[in-house]
């Protein structure tokens, strides 16, 4: 068996999971899964499936697991790395399992499960102020981090910046509940396997990513 790294980042949305996955690419070479880009870039591409997941997504609902998991599969199947992080997947039950199946059919497993606790009230103003660049896909904030030079990407100097049409109070609300109702059950699911760690994700940006640094070098040398 191939030694690799396999981590999942758990929290709802806001919580900081897309920004921390972009430096353990950085830092440790591995690729990032996430099923909101994916879905992100079906829409844009017009596709059937596009158009299909467009009114769910926009709504702050989850498209269905046979959609993502599909997604996942085909990114599993297609992609040498030295291990993955995964975004905003699973976000059930039934994704987790079919997780755990693929791995396994792969000869490989979860190696930590990383929950980024935060408080529902922080939620809105990360969301309500949240921008990324279209081109690198680098995170911003108006208030808590914006770019250096107003509308320029500080990382790659694009002038391609974006708010997500799902970014908004009503959305948030949906998907907070979506979160609450049928993801926090995965807490639960990956304690039980022994897998689960916590971190607060209301600390900053740097101490956070220390802190889930710790948490991956335990668990790959475990
Ligand atoms: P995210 O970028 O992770 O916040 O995801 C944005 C939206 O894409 C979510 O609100 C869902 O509509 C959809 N989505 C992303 N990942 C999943 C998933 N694993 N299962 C179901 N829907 C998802």
């Amino acid at each position: 068996m191939t030694m690799t790294t396999n981590i999942i980042l758990l929290g709802p949305p806001g919580a900081g999971k897309g920004t921390q996955a972009r430096r353990l690419v950085e830092e440790r070479g591995l690729v990032q899964l996430s099923t909101g880009d994916m879905l992100r870039e079906a829409r844009s591409s017009n596709s059937e499936m596009g158009k299909v997941v467009a009114d769910v997504m926009d709504k702050g609902q989850l498209v269905t697991d046979e959609i993502v998991i599909g997604l996942i599969r085909e990114k599993l199947e297609t992609t040498e790395a030295p291990g993955f992080i995964f975004d905003g997947f699973p976000r059930t039950l039934a994704q987790a399992d079919a997780l755990g199946d693929l791995l396994t059919g792969m000869g490989q497993q979860i190696d930590v499960v990383i929950e980024m606790q935060v408080d529902d009230a922080a939620l809105v103003d990360r969301i309500s102020g949240r921008f990324t660049c279209g081109n690198c896909g680098e995170v911003y904030h108006d208030t808590t981090r914006p770019t250096e030079k107003p509308g320029v990407c500080d990382v790659c100097g694009s002038t391609d910046l974006k708010r997500r049409a799902d970014d908004n109070a009503e959305s948030l609300k949906t998907r907070l509940l979506e979160y609450y109702k049928k993801t926090s059950p995965l807490i639960g699911y990956y304690y039980a396997q022994g897998r689960l760690q916590s971190l607060n994700g209301l600390a900053d940006i740097e101490e956070v990513a220390g802190r889930m640094g710790q948490i991956v070098d335990a668990a790959v040398s475990a």
